[in-house]
């Protein structure tokens, strides 16, 4: 078919069937999928596994981004961490709902961007919120590198969980949501332990380092905890441009560097 009478019978389909009519949704699919920003490679710098660690951890991660940016363009999101915790145990105790302590931890990740903002201001970083996203790339041309909080700002509109009140799509989750719906080169978490175990190592001194595994295996594993948020395995299989993701330690110097030349130095966890 050519590309007008594609475009055509999507356009017939859309105007006389239903938006979920499954011959529409794969016609939807039949252009190749636009990578937005594809030389741009994502961080994310933790929150409870960095920030909250300070001075000792903060600014080497720091000279790291500027030294990092000279050579490629990065997009830096932030993690909540302790406060966003507190804010939980607080407003879960109080009865809240989901989406109210998904609103509340938010303002954790922006406080995290903000500080990070002003540590990196003077190599001319700026903070771009995700009501700002449509200067991103401007941003991104002009200083090379660009921070912005790491929560997705679903808010009130947060997906409720099968259990409990937490939100379950956080800042590991709202990271990669902007690496792969801008179709970015790579996703890289940036915490502070070598990758995946498993089990959580800082309390299970038997766990075991495992370098690489797919999103099936990691679900057949059904690990007792992941070092990244669980729902972002079932965002990656659905991913159409951000496939794998690495996970590496920020308190090791060099990792950062090295896992932007695609050195495998983590955990690498892939769709495929
Ligand atoms: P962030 O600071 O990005 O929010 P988290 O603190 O939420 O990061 O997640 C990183 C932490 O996950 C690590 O410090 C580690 O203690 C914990 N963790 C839990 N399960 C695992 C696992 N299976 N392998 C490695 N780390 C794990
Ligand atoms: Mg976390």
């Amino acid at each position: 078919m050519t590309d007008v009478a594609e475009s055509t019978s999507l356009a017939s389909l859309l105007m006389s069937r239903s938006l979920g009519d499954p011959e529409l949704q794969r016609a939807t699919d039949a252009t190749d999928d636009y990578a937005i920003l594809p030389d741009v490679s994502v961080l994310k710098i933790g929150g409870q596994s960095l920030m909250d660690r300070g001075r000792a951890a903060v600014f080497p991660v720091v000279e790291e981004l500027v030294e990092a940016k000279r050579t490629h363009r990065l997009l830096i999101g932030t993690g909540g961490g302790t406060r966003a915790r507190h804010i939980y145990s607080l407003a879960a105790e109080l009865g809240m709902p989901t989406g109210v302590l998904s609103e509340v931890g938010s303002a954790v990740a922006g406080q995290n961007a903000e500080m990070l903002g002003y540590l990196m201001a003077r190599h001319g970083v700026p903070v771009v919120g995700p009501s700002a996203f449509a200067v991103l790339a401007l941003r991104l041309d002009e200083c090379g590198a660009a921070i912005f909080p790491g929560m997705p700002p679903y808010d009130l509109w947060q997906r409720v969980p099968d259990e409990g009140v937490i939100p379950p799509y956080r800042t590991d989750a709202g990271c990669y949501l902007v690496a792969e719906s801008y179709g970015c080169r790579r996703m890289i978490f940036v915490k502070d332990e070598d990758g995946l175990y498993s089990a959580n190592p800082k309390n299970d001194v038997s766990a075991t380092f495992i370098p690489r595994a797919t999103v099936d295996e990691l679900i057949a594993m059904d690990l007792p905890d992941l070092v990244v948020e669980r729902p972002l395995l079932e965002l990656m299989r659905h991913a159409r441009h951000v496939r794998q993701i690495q996970v590496v330690n920020g308190l090791r110097p060099g990792l950062i560097r090295r896992a932007l030349e695609d050195e495998h130095v983590g955990t690498i966890i892939s769709a495929d």
